[in-house]
Parts: structure tokens; sequence; C-alpha cells
């Protein structure tokens, strides 16, 4: 059995940030992903700007990749009614795969060890951790735990999200079209989802949305959906006619959940996704993956510097993941409870409308601060 200190569980955005945040502070990081790099993932592409100073900080070099700046946000309701606001903050528009080989290239640089490998089992034993993959075993003294929104690991870890009803499905398509704008990311509501729109890096437009598995069951087939359902919507419906799909299919995934989950499982350090999922309507989830990221190396390395026990460091965890996150889960929540029902996304567009400085309020509680 190989000896590890410091294991990572899945290279994502969580995982790969957390392992450069670590080994730039001399600690010894192995990380497993399951797949290789670069490839194209299920997601909005749109970055919020709070990670900018942090990424600074690290030295990732994301203006390298010449990412999109999304300053304004076009919201439309299912019949068409739409309007436009300035963000708050605003983003990057920068693709999946961009973004996860560039940390990945990073965490490489940083002298991280990248195994490509996929974990079957963690397994806490009374003081270090036993970590099973796909090839080989190992042991840990600690595990982050940063394998995206639904794995085998949360069934083998016994979390209760798991056992409920995983009711979404999400679709990603990229697109070529002439003159869609730079600065803009659409928000476009349909019956049963929604979708968003924007540029990236590459001057694809990236489409995805979210939607019932409910509502989608009837056409099972993206193109059928999009045809039946989609293009109801005056906006997509422009856009679809008029835009060329990059990719021969489009990717999906399913079984989406948004439940609670917990920060801390069996002695895991949950990082993003793995420790919660935010309605993607507030394109915040990255930012959150992120900046947990962050927290946890923070709390770690007080550990290693023998300020905190085991213990301490796991409640300071949760304690500071509860502060900074759990408002703008709560806030996405009631939001997509609103956009969801057509009736109640009609009245408060017209709300907005009149009083239109709520929107940008709105968005500011489902964001943070930049990350210092
Ligand atoms: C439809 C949709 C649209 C979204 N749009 C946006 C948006 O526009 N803006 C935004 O900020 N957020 C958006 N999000 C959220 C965002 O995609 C996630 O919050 C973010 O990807 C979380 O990063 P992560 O590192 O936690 O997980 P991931 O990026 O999913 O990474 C997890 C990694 O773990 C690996 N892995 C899993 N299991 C194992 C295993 N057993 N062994 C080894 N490796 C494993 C996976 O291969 C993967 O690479 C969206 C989400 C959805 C569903």
């Amino acid at each position: 059995m190989e000896e590890k200190k410091v294991i990572i569980v899945g290279g994502g955005l969580a995982g790969l940030t957390a392992a450069i945040h670590l080994a730039q502070k001399r600690q010894k990081v192995t990380l497993f992903e399951k797949d290789d790099f670069p490839r194209h993932k299920v997601c909005g592409e749109y970055l919020s700007f709070e990670i900018k100073p942090y990424f600074d900080r690290l030295k990732i070099p994301l203006e390298d990749l010449q990412p999109k700046k999304i300053t304004k946000l076009l919201y439309s309701s299912a019949s068409g009614s739409s309007l436009e606001v300035n963000l708050p903050l605003g983003a990057y528009g920068v693709s999946r795969y961009a973004l996860d080989h560039l940390l990945y290239k990073k965490a490489a640089e940083e002298g991280v060890e990248l195994i490509q490998e996929k974990v079957t089992e963690i397994n806490f034993l009374e003081k270090h951790f036993k970590v099973t993959t796909s090839k080989n075993e190992y042991t840990a003294d600690y595990v982050l735990g940063s394998f995206g929104k639904r794995s085998v690991l949360d069934k083998n870890l016994n979390r209760d999200f798991f056992q409920k009803t995983a009711p979404w499905v999400a679709v990603k398509n990229h697109y070529r079209l002439k003159d869609f704008p730079d600065d803009l990311v659409g928000l476009h509501n349909f019956k049963g989802g929604y979708c968003g729109l924007s540029n990236t890096e590459s001057g694809n437009i990236n489409m995805c949305y979210l939607a019932t598995y409910e509502s989608f069951k009837d056409h099972r087939d993206p193109e059928k959906f999009n045809e039946k359902v989609l293009r109801k919507n005056p906006f997509l419906d422009n856009f679809l006619a008029e835009a060329t799909p990059v990719f021969e299919q489009p990717l999906t995934i399913a079984q989406i959940c948004f439940d609670k989950k917990e920060a801390v499982k069996d002695h895991v350090l949950m990082l993003g996704d793995a420790a919660g999922l935010i309605h993607p309507l507030c394109g915040n989830g990255m930012a959150i993956a992120i900046h947990s990221a962050k927290i946890a190396s923070e709390e770690l390395l007080k550990h290693f510097e023998n300020q905190t026990s085991r213990e301490e460091m796991e409640f300071a965890y949760k304690k500071r993941w509860q502060k900074i996150f759990s408002r703008r889960f709560n806030t996405a929540n009631w939001l997509q409870q609103i956009l969801l029902r057509d009736r109640l996304a009609e009245i408060s567009q017209t709300v907005i409308s009149i009083v239109p400085f709520l929107l940008p309020k709105i968005i500011k509680q489902t964001h943070g601060s930049p990350i210092l």
C-alpha cells in the first residue's frame, strides 16, 4: 500500500485549485482524476469575477486564455418578455475545456502528483484513510473530496442525498454564430427549465440548459426538446434558427439534485459540488468550488502548523463553509422556485421592469465578493 500525506479525489475546479494552493505551500499532494484532460464538461461557462484576486495570488494565468468579459445579463421569460441589466460584478466567458486544462497544467508545474485512476472507496481507519482506486490501494493522512455533484463515493460514504430522487437533466452544446455579443450572458426561461447563452474564449457560444426530468422525458432526445420546448421562447427560437452546432452530439448529464450535503463526512473535507450544488441560474457554482478549495486549504495548513487538532480543523471548515455560502444557496433556492413557475416568473419580471434596480440587488445576493 503506497503512503500519501494528502489525497485529493477529483480533478475539477475545486480539487485542482486546492492542489495548487497546498503545493505552493510546500505540501506533498496527490490528486486522483478518473478522466483525462482536456475535455468538455456540462456547464454554463460563466465564471464570476470574484475568483480573480485569488487566481492572481495563485499565479493562475487565466488572462492567457483570453476569456470574454461578461458585464450584462439579458433575462427572458418563457413567453419572451425580456429585460437587460448590468451585472454588479461581472464574469469571464471561458470554456471548461480550457479552464480545467489550465489548472491541470498549473498543478503539474507546482509538483502535484497527478494520477489518472478512479477512486472506488474512501475509508477512515482511526487515524488515517485507506483510499482504494481502480488499480491500487493507498493510505493517506488527509483526504479532500472534490468528486463533483454525484459519485459512487457518495453511495459508499452513505450520504443522505444519494438516497433521494435527482430530478434534473442538463444539456450543453457549443454553437457558431456571427455577431453574438462578447459581454452578454442570456438567461432564458422555457417550460420546465432555463437556458444560459454566453460567449467563450474560442468564439464559440455555449448553450447550456437545465430541465426537469419530468418535462424532458416525453422528448428524451435533446434535438426534439429544442424544437418542441426551447423554441417556444422567441430568443431561443432565433438563436437556434441561426446558430450552427459545433459538437456532433450535445453533452448531457442526468440525476442532478440540489439537496443539502455535508461539508465534512467521515473526516473527508468536501469541496465544490461534493459539499453542495447551487442552482446554476446563479452562475456561481464554479466560484463556490474555487472558494471552498481556498478555505479547506487554509484550514489544513493551520492544522499542519499545529494550530488546530483534526477535530478543530474539520469544525472550522464546516463553520466557514456555512458562513460564506449558506445565504447564496438559500437565495438560489427561492429564485429557482419563482423562475420555474411561469406565472410567478412573469409577475416578478413585471415588478422588476417597474423597479429595475431590484435585479442587480437579487443577483448580488447569489454571488460573493471578490475572494481575497
Ligand atoms: C447545467 C449546469 C450549468 C452550470 N453553469 C454554471 C455556470 O455558468 N457558472 C458557474 O459558476 N457554475 C455553473 N455550474 C456549476 C459548476 O459546473 C460546478 O459548481 C463546478 O463544476 C463544481 O466544480 P467541482 O470541482 O466541484 O466539480 P467538477 O468540476 O464536476 O469536478 C469533479 C471531478 O471529479 C472527478 N471524479 C468524480 N468521481 C471520481 C472518482 N471516483 N475518482 C476520481 N475522480 C472522480 C470527475 O471526473 C471530475 O473531473 C453549472 C452546473 C450545471 C449542472
